[in-house]
């Protein structure tokens, strides 16, 4: 088991918040009035891979897009926890989403000066799906978790109050026997440096998988 100390200091306070903020209401659960839902993250995988049946490649960043969307109604409610360090607060946001059954999450890096994040999930539950349909159905999901991505650059963009983009720099998909993803979020206009290291480390992966290293 990975991040057990920080697990365990802040389980506590998540569970606290949750009993608080939690209703049962007419088939609704609200959290801090905000409805939620209990969804199968297969279907989540299947409807990725329904867009790139109908999109082709172009998916990607229509997945990425839809889940920033998304992502920022998470932030809105992490911005209505009570008032905490950001390091604190993006702990606590990365301790809802072990609770919700993402994977295990790693905060690694907060660099508040430069809005820097960068965190790690090992067992990502959608690395491992990824790993399973891709093989089976030889669907190009490509080496970046789209989806995850643009969870991170939603919330982030909201409690950072800037325009923030993310990128999965070590994707668990890529290694044999690794368990561990690494996200990293990053300003918009930092985005493009990134993504061309992204590329490039994509090409050098292929190079490696065909001459078998
Ligand atoms: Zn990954």
């Amino acid at each position: 088991m990975v991040n057990m100390i920080e697990y365990f200091r802040f389980m506590p306070k998540i569970i606290h918040v949750l009993r608080k903020h939690i209703e049962f209401e007419n088939g609704h659960i609200l959290f801090m009035d905000a409805p939620m839902c209990f969804i199968h993250a297969e279907g989540i995988l299947d409807m990725q891979l329904e867009m790139y049946r109908q999109l082709g490649p172009i998916a990607r960043r229509q997945i990425y897009h839809s889940a920033k969307q998304a992502g920022k109604k998470h932030g809105e409610l992490a911005l209505r926890l009570e008032k905490q360090s950001l390091e604190d607060l993006i702990k606590t946001v990365a301790n809802y989403s072990i609770i919700s059954g993402w994977g295990m999450f790693k905060v690694l890096k907060v660099d508040e000066k430069n809005a820097d994040i960068e965190i790690e999930i090992t067992e990502s539950v959608m690395a491992k799906l990824y790993k399973k349909k891709s093989h089976k159905e030889k669907i190009g999901v490509d080496d970046i978790d789209w989806y995850v991505c643009g969870l991170f650059s939603g919330v982030l963009t909201k409690v950072l109050n800037r325009d923030m983009e993310s990128i999965e720099t070590h994707c668990c998909i890529n290694d044999k026997d690794g368990k561990e993803c690494r996200f990293r979020i990053v300003p918009k206009e930092k985005y493009v440096e990134l993504e061309k290291e992204r590329i490039f480390r994509g090409r050098q992966n292929k190079k490696k998988v065909k001459s078998g290293d």
